[in-house]
């Protein structure tokens, strides 16, 4: 089924047809003890939980997961799931907090546990075919302390294969050796690696070899970005990250990267709901602390 708000408030309005769609997800193919295997497993419908009749061990479809010990109902949950993987620019916390009627606070933990979900991702296949790169910035925080000091700019790297598969991450600085280990770590060596844009580039003068792995074809690259879908792909990329990212602080900004990776990847997903919620379901608990860590 798509989802759309309608059918989302007719099918999941309230706790326990929520949690029978994570139990439906979770359990497709038949509900097993999480410790022990056994398939002999009794309800205990009064507190959602569920008995293992051979070790006896007692488990919920939420137990472990980021939606457990969260006072938020799983309904509001759901929304935000939604909502964040509706909006093709991506959705505030501010937004979500008027959206679900919830404390700022929630809102922001919300947002940045469902981001968290989704950049678990696992074994990405590397990029093949043709992959163009493409280098952009994106303006950090504001430092009040600076008071009229510049916006503090974050290189960020696009590699989109010509099917439309994107990523991007972070980089320290645009090099050519920062750009190279990127492409050395995500491209696969049969890929044919196009670019023009990178000042790392321009500075190997068109010596195109030093961006191909493999096979060498190096005519039209610049045609190639400027024409087509191609094109189309880095406005979007362009356009969405910047245009609604510009105030988000650096130090969570692969995390945002990895949401539009997620919901760009997946815009001819008519299950991308679906799909983020079984991130959810198979993401660890996040602690409060792990997200506001220095480090993080
Ligand atoms: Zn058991």
């Amino acid at each position: 089924m798509e989802t759309n708000l309608i059918n989302l408030i007719q099918h999941y309005s309230d706790e326990s047809k929520c949690r029978k769609y994570l139990e439906a997800l979770k359990w497709h193919e038949g509900i097993k003890c999480p410790r022990c295997g056994s398939a002999k497993i009794s309800h205990i419908e009064k507190r959602n939980q569920y008995d293992c009749d051979e070790c006896r061990y007692q488990f919920s479809v939420t137990a472990g997961t980021i939606f457990h010990d969260s006072h938020l109902p799983l309904w509001k949950w759901f929304l935000a799931v939604y909502l964040m993987t509706e909006s093709k620019k991506g959705i505030s916390a501010n937004q979500l907090k008027r959206s679900l009627a919830i404390s700022y606070k929630t809102a922001w933990y919300l947002c940045h546990r469902i981001r968290k979900a989704i950049s678990e991702t696992t074994d990405k296949p590397l990029l093949n075919g043709i992959v163009e790169v493409d280098e952009t910035y994106v303006g950090g925080k504001y430092d009040r302390r600076r008071k009229r000091g510049p916006w503090e700019k974050q290189a960020v790297v696009g590699l989109l294969q010509r099917d439309g598969t994107f990523e991007a991450k972070t980089i320290k600085t645009p090099s050519k050796k920062v750009l190279t280990d990127v492409i050395h770590k995500r491209v696969d060596t049969n890929a044919t690696v196009m670019t023009d844009e990178l000042a790392a580039y321009k500075s190997v003068n068109h010596r195109a070899e030093e961006w191909v792995c493999g096979d060498v074809h190096t005519n039209g690259i610049e045609s190639a970005w400027s024409f087509g879908k191609t094109h189309a792909h880095k406005t979007v990329f362009k356009r969405s990250i910047v245009g609604s990212y510009h105030k988000v602080s650096t130090k969570h900004l692969d995390a945002y990267l990895d949401e539009f990776e997620w919901k760009f990847n997946g815009r001819e997903n008519p299950y991308l709901f679906r799909d983020t919620l079984i991130r959810l379901l198979n993401s660890p608990k996040l602690e409060f602390k792990d997200l506001t860590e220095k480090s993080a």
